[in-house]
């Protein structure tokens, strides 16, 4: 058999250099035939001597004619590609056979739908770009026979209790009462709320069980991942939010469950590693090696479950709303969020003002049905603004 042809957007993220673990153990399986970055560099040009794919895409020309001469130095097979719109050009290459979406937030969108307007088997990552563009980016995998496979934790673990048959005959008929979707609570599950205005950026990010980029562990620690985790399992299993029951986990062994009818509840386990879900929707329907070492439960020893407060992670009530208003208000709301983390990180707004900021814009931009990418692409530019425009009085008025 001829090796799969692997395009990785955001290669030199958490989940691209996990995915290339996974490749590097299997490369008679797997080809790498383009990858993508956005700064770091010196990162891609080991990606490249290691893989040599035939594309290295970086949106920027300076770097990308950094890249360029390093190839050229090094004698290298592979060609450099500069600008956005060749995100879309390898995301879409006929040679291209499965495309992992891994860049993070709505940077990813356009080159995930190009993928799926050209029928390819996509491993979804990038949970905000499904977020915005909802109905939209479904519509796209059905029309073009795009093959989509859940790569967040949760998802794959949904989708690998959920029976076969479950695309053609829906939620119900499968006798499935609803989804239970866990979630750690993040680093600030049992401290004090009135010290969450002093929370500092490298705090946030430094989750208990998962090694993750700084976008993603933020939005653990306010728990608005789990917010956008619960739009995601509404678009990608056709459910309801009131279908979803989001049940605090702090071991992060449970990565979620499906409770049927009859009493039965399906959990899938494992260590928190994104190799496993990477390596399960890469293979799947077969099973490959990860590398991830077995769950060991004696070392364990506990399994422990809880209600998610409401006063600890706004984030998630103002989510799970956006998603019963619909149209454009999960656009809206993942733009904000990205503006208030962003801002976050960038130590000019405190933690307890994500939310804040967040709830802010939603009630002062404006619903819109959102049934064209057009109108989805200005909801999230005018919430973006909107946003920064919050941020910048909150920095006034510090
Ligand atoms: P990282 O921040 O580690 O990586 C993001 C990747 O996207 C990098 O390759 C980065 O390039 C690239 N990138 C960033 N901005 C842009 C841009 N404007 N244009 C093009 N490329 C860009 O994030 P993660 O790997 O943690 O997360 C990626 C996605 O996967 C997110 O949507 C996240 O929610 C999702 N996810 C992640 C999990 C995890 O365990 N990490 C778990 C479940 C879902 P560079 O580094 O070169 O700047
Ligand atoms: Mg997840």
């Amino acid at each position: 058999d001829k090796p799969e042809q692997v395009c990785i957007l955001g290669a030199t993220g958490s989940i691209g250099t996990n995915t290339l673990d996974v490749i590097r153990r299997h490369r008679d399986k797997y080809h790498v035939f383009a990858l993508t970055a956005h700064r770091n560099l010196e990162q891609l040009k080991l990606q490249c001597e290691e893989f040599e794919p035939k594309f290295a895409v970086l949106p920027e020309a300076e770097l990308a004619d950094e890249l360029a001469s390093f190839i050229k130095y090094k004698k290298l097979d592979v060609e450099v590609l500069q600008g956005v719109d060749n995100l879309e050009f390898v995301a879409s290459h006929h040679q291209v056979d499965t495309v992992m979406a891994a860049i993070v937030g709505a940077a990813g969108l356009l080159p995930t739908l190009a993928a799926a307007k050209a029928g390819k088997k996509i491993l979804l990552a990038n949970k905000e770009a499904l977020v915005m563009s909802g109905a939209i980016f479904m519509d796209a995998v059905k029309k073009h026979g795009a093959t989509l496979l859940p790569i967040d934790s949760e998802h794959n673990a949904i989708f690998q209790c959920l029976p076969e048959h479950f695309v053609e005959q829906g939620i119900e008929q499968c006798g499935i009462h609803n989804i239970v979707l866990t979630g750690s609570g993040g680093p600030f599950l049992k401290k004090d709320l009135n010290q969450f205005a002093t929370i500092t950026p490298d705090e946030a990010c430094a989750h208990p069980n998962w090694d993750m980029g700084r976008k993603i562990s933020v939005d653990s620690a306010t728990m608005m991942n789990k917010g956008l985790e619960l739009i995601e399992a509404c678009w990608l299993f056709d459910v309801k939010p009131e279908q979803i029951e989001v049940v605090l986990h702090p071991q992060s062994i449970i990565h979620s469950m499906v409770r049927y009818n009859d009493g039965s509840v399906l959990a899938q386990m494992g260590n928190p590693d994104m190799r496993t879900p990477i390596a399960h929707a890469m293979a799947f329907p077969e099973r490959i090696n990860a590398g991830v070492a077995p769950l060991d439960f004696m070392e364990i020893s506990q399994l422990t479950f809880d209600r998610p407060s409401q006063e600890r992670y706004p984030c998630l009530a103002l989510a799970s709303e956006a998603m019963k208003k619909g149209g454009n208000t999960p656009a809206r709301l993942n733009a904000a969020n990205e503006v208030a983390v962003q801002a976050f990180l960038d130590e000019k707004i405190r933690f307890s003002q994500i939310s804040e900021l967040i709830q802010q814009t939603l009630t002062s931009t404006e619903y819109d049905e959102a049934l064209t990418l057009e109108a989805v692409l200005a909801a999230d530019k005018f919430a973006r603004d909107y946003a920064h425009q919050l941020v910048q009085q909150m920095v006034t008025n510090h």
